[in-house]
């Protein structure tokens, strides 16, 4: 199974394919999560794009492209994936088609999770995660059971993103706007494109694209 997730910040594309993760056993792809490791090992790549990504832009085609290539032709990417955060911009798209053509792959489907605007700069300001399994949590919608303790893993070293202030989540709000929406049209027009409401709780948003998985796997 190959999925896309898209959404703007705060849709809840990590959280979901944290959930497709563990049920499917696929693999996530999340260019965020890449980046945001290079950033802290402080590669040529993390130096290159941590400033971009502090103020909320999108780091260069060139880079994200490269990137997702050479991860998905790693053997533990041959059973499967979920892309979070990757394509953004229809270069990027494109460029995912030619990747995927080249390795005889096709998209099951594209998963568009919507959700109104005004319910993103409250969703990404409470957002934490584990600092061990990088578990998706949120101090308003979805604490841990037990508070401080993870879960999944049952740490008790939680992190919050640099990135999840007030000011950087409206660049990029506009970034998804400007640049990533353009690329609806793009899947829709090669028919894979499916929306879920992202405005349900968790638990029913899973539920709804299991139906569609359940669908394109069928
Ligand atoms: P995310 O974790 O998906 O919200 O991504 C965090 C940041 O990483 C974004 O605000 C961008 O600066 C950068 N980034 C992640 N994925 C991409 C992408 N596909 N294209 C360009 N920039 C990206």
């Amino acid at each position: 199974m190959r999925l896309i997730l898209l959404g703007p910040p705060g849709a809840g594309k990590g959280t979901q394919a944290q959930h497709l993760v563990a049920k499917y056993g696929l693999l996530q792809l999340s260019t965020g999560d890449m980046l945001r490791a290079a950033v802290k090992a402080g590669t040529p790549l993390g130096q290159q794009v941590q400033d971009i990504m502090a103020r909320g832009a999108l780091v260069p085609d060139d880079i994200v492209v490269e990137i997702v290539g050479q991860r998905i032709e790693q053997p533990d990417a041959r059973k499967g994936f979920i892309l979070d955060g990757f394509p953004r911009t229809v270069p990027q798209a494109e460029a995912l088609d030619q990747m995927l053509g080249e390795n005889k792959i096709t998209l099951d489907a594209v998963i568009e999770i919507t959700v109104d605007e005004t319910a993103l700069v409250d969703r990404i300001s409470g957002r934490f995660s584990c600092k061990s399994c990088g578990a998706s949590y949120h101090d308003r919608h979805n604490q841990p059971k037990q508070e401080g303790v993870c879960d999944v893993c049952g740490s008790h070293d939680f992190v919050r993103r640099p990135d999840d202030n007030a000011e950087t989540v409206k660049a990029r709000l506009d970034a998804y706007r400007k640049q990533t929406t353009p690329i609806l049209p793009y899947y829709k027009a090669k028919r894979v494109l499916r929306s879920v409401d992202g405005m349900a709780p968790i638990d029913t948003v899973t539920q709804q694209i299991e139906t569609i998985l359940n669908k394109v796997k069928g």
